[in-house]
């Protein structure tokens, strides 16, 4: 037995030898545990009590009298997924005739309303935790203040507010009037705006791209970018840029950005840099993907979705040298719309571009929750963290897509929010059907 081993051990007796179960204790067996600490665990039990896991240990020791047992021993139990790159408030009414990014105007009460598919297609695909790059009207802030307060189930949220973008000829989803911004005075009043409406997060476009436009065009300039990140980190708060090109991501590196979102083509020095400060890239490859399965939705072209695949080749093929050159990847989907549900799918290519499943695993655990400043509370099972826990029905680690697709029940903050258990098979390792909208 590991050093590590007996001390969660001797944690778990010590809190068995207390007075018993509290009301809200709640033990979970697990048929096998794959903590984010150390290697996966055979037969293990979770005690969760309140919000919180209160021990992890092994199946020989005792359940305490009046706890809830939830049995889960025909399954792999993960840390609830985080997905560093969501727009949740991104909702498509299906009005008729309407396409997902022009729909009729509606008050954000409703979109908040509507959002809340979102919110449970997100806690089905495993993801407990969000980051939340831009939104309109603070209605991720309203989302965030209803799901904290227990009004709203929903995975924790944390938010951007208006992502700040130039003035363009397009107002763009979640980067409308409200976070325009030229110049360093106009940038540094904005960041702080964001920030004194209640964002947890800055959130900047460096450059053009988005939807179906893969240019990369480089927007803010470098003195806007170091303006917004020095705002944001004197006020506390850490800050994402976005850049579809390599101009911008160099900039935004430089510039000292905590996450690098999307970029393609990053030069060899810029890679060298993220590695040297410990820069977050958030490649979101699979988002392009999504925008060109589904362009009959949006009204694309063949000759847009040709321009959509070739963006998600670049993507990968930078994904693939940020990794080799030892840059940290977190997980982030960019869902929009219609592709919430698919959250996780960005696991399967980072397999491809030669992570284990282990790593692939902490781009969406331990590597998230430490850029969210969240590392002693999320993306992991142990005690002291959050309960935020996911079933999965066979071997992540063996095979990324059962973390994907095979997901069964799900805890947050130590609450059951999913439960599949009983409708799958010991046996089907296939998809589960998601109900229609
Ligand atoms: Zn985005």
């Amino acid at each position: 037995m590991t050093s590590g081993r007996r001390i969660v051990l001797t944690v778990f007796m010590l809190a068995l030898c207390g007075t018993g179960a509290s009301a809200e204790t709640t033990v979970l067996r697990v048929g096998k545990l794959v903590s984010g600490v150390g290697p996966a665990v055979a037969h293990a039990v979770v005690v969760v009590d309140g919000e919180r896991i209160t021990a992890v240990g092994d199946d020989k020791t005792a359940i305490p009298a009046g706890a809830h047992v939830v049995d889960l021993s025909r399954f792999t139990l993960i840390p609830g997924l985080i997905d560093l790159h969501t727009h949740i408030t991104y909702v498509w009414d299906r009005t008729p005739g309407s396409r997902p990014n022009s729909q009729p105007a509606r008050p954000t009460a409703v979109t908040v309303f509507m959002a809340q598919d979102n919110a449970r297609k997100t806690l089905e695909a495993g993801v407990t935790t969000i980051r939340d790059l831009g939104s309109q009207d603070y209605a991720d802030i309203a989302m965030r203040t209803l799901i904290n307060r227990g009004l709203m189930v929903g995975p924790r949220m944390f938010v951007a507010g208006y992502g700040l973008s130039i003035t363009r000829g397009t107002p763009r989803p979640g980067a409308a009037s409200g976070g325009r911004a030229d110049g360093v005075d106009d940038v540094m009043r904005v960041a702080r705006a964001q920030i004194g409406a209640g964002a947890d997060w800055v959130k900047m476009f460096g450059s053009t791209g988005s939807f179906q436009d893969v240019t990369g065009f480089q927007t803010f300039t470098y003195d806007e970018m170091k303006a917004a990140v020095t705002v944001a980190h004197q006020l506390g708060k850490p800050i994402a840029i976005h850049s579809y090109g390599p101009s911008g991501a160099r900039d935004a590196v430089r510039a000292g950005v905590d996450s690098l979102e999307h970029a393609v083509d990053i030069d060899d020095d810029t890679l060298a840099l993220m590695v040297k400060q410990g820069t977050v890239y958030v490649p979101t490859v699979d988002h392009n993907r999504y925008y060109a399965d589904n362009a009959a939705d949006y009204g694309w072209s063949p000759a847009q979705v040709e321009a959509l695949n070739a963006f998600v080749q670049r993507n990968f093929e930078t994904l693939k040298r940020a990794f080799k050159a030892g840059v940290k990847i977190g997980l982030g989907s960019d869902a929009v719309y219609s592709g919430f549900g698919q959250n996780t799918r960005e696991l399967g290519w980072f397999v491809k571009a030669g992570m284990t499943p282990a790593q692939a695993l902490a781009a969406a655990t331990t590597t998230s929750a430490a850029l969210l400043r969240q590392d002693k509370n999320l993306g992991r099972i142990a005690p002291g963290y959050y309960a935020d826990l996911v079933a999965v029905e066979g071997d992540p680690l063996e095979d990324i897509n059962v973390a994907i697709n095979n997901v069964r029940w799900v805890m947050k903050n130590g609450t059951t929010v999913v439960d599949k258990t009983k409708t799958s098979s010991p046996t089907d390792s296939s998809p589960q059907p998601r109900k229609k909208f």
